[in-house]
């Protein structure tokens, strides 16, 4: 093999070096941005497996997620020719292989075996070659010769050419039952895998992706069932049951009026008393603990001064007794052969239930809201 005399390959302003044994005489490629001469073309290679089309990029990613009831597709993905550069360094004594990026940065092996830049073929149609940048990688290949091989003098000789690794970008789009999310993907052809779902409402990284019953497209690992429908929602949006400890949507639950806690409805007794739908923790001795805890009141307690100033009529009962919880008032009070019992909104006064008793026996009827006018008038 003879070795050519040193040259420039962009006119003589460079001062790199190339090798006339691997010259390619090739057409020439007149372009008004980059600047290509015959003579100085090198070999043009790429990595013998690599993936090149938009269809292998889809066999590669799509089988590594399980959408039962969806589909996976590309929602627009191109490929992009960007090169890296091969210099065989001819010493007087020895000889050096290293490969530098586009940006005349030295590629460290690991890096250089995973994109399979030591594995090529040559380009039948390779990409326009920017001369001028190639240049420009080869004087930055030269100056890394000098400082990390530790060899005073220019080569004897440098090998070049030129490997062009194809890079992806696009979007996987999944779609179920007309929910869409898109996850984006940038890599090297031969590296890329298959990026993780990540779940637009839980963060949750995985590969099973479904729905829920609303519509929301999300990993399958933060699908939970309401244990009250069977409704198909993510985990955070159920809430606990005090008295029975389901999972369940919070439409299906009531707050026990006494505790505030959250229980199912159907869970949850009507204390015989106020007539409440209340925690069954909250009923001992026939009551609530709001209608155990009432309280004797004056007339000129400032509560009770409101809710006669709403219900005038109230003011022909006696004997009042109170209890308040965060939200609600439990009001008593009796006359001559009845007794009164009413729940009110604390905020709007708004009466929740009441209920009447005879004066001196047990049993509290419930008064439906479309008599509670008449009743307090009674
Ligand atoms: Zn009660």
């Amino acid at each position: 093999m003879t070795f050519a005399p040193a040259r420039s390959i962009d006119g003589g302003r460079s001062g790199t070096w190339t090798a006339g044994s691997r010259r390619r005489r090739g057409p020439r490629i007149v372009s008004p941005h980059v600047e290509i001469e015959p003579k100085t073309r090198y070999p043009q290679l790429a990595p013998a497996e690599q993936p090149t089309s938009v269809h292998e990029i889809a066999e590669r990613l799509f089988p590594a997620y399980s959408i039962p009831e969806g589909s996976v597709r590309l929602a627009g993905c191109s490929l992009e020719d960007r090169f890296f550069v091969r210099v065989g360094f001819e010493f007087a004594n020895r000889s050096e292989e290293a490969f530098f990026d586009g940006d005349g940065n030295h590629v460290e092996p690991r890096t250089v075996h995973s994109l399979g830049l030591t594995r090529t073929k040559e380009l039948a149609r390779p990409p326009l070659e920017a001369s001028v940048e190639v240049s420009r990688v080869v004087e930055a290949a030269t100056r890394w010769a000098r400082r990390e091989l530790a060899i005073p003098d220019p080569p004897r000789r440098m090998d070049i050419a030129v490997i062009w690794c194809k890079y992806a970008r696009g979007k996987l789009r999944f779609s179920i039952h007309g929910g869409v999310v898109d996850i984006p993907f940038a890599d090297w052809t031969r590296l890329l895998t298959p990026p993780p779902f990540v779940c637009p409402h839980t963060g949750i990284r995985s590969y099973h992706i479904a729905a829920t019953d609303d519509g929301r497209v999300v990993a399958a690992e933060a699908i939970a069932r309401c244990e009250e429908t069977g409704t198909r929602t993510l985990g955070g949006d159920l809430v606990t049951c005090a008295a029975t400890g389901k999972r369940v949507l919070p439409a299906e639950t009531v707050p026990c009026p006494v505790s505030n806690d959250r229980i199912v409805k159907r869970a949850a007794i009507e204390c015989p008393h106020c007539k409440m739908p209340v925690h069954p923790k909250q009923l001992e001795r026939g009551m609530c603990g709001a209608c155990r805890a009432l309280g004797s009141v004056r007339k000129n307690d400032p509560r009770l001064a409101r809710l006669l100033g709403e219900y005038p009529a109230l003011d022909r009962w006696r004997a009042w007794k109170l209890y308040e919880s965060d939200s609600k008032y439990w009001i008593s009070a009796a006359r001559w052969m009845s007794r009164l019992m009413i729940v009110l909104d604390r905020d709007t006064l708004q009466i929740e239930s009441m209920a009447k008793a005879p004066r001196f026996r047990r049993g509290w009827k419930t008064i439906p809201p479309d008599r509670y006018e008449d009743e307090m008038k009674r």
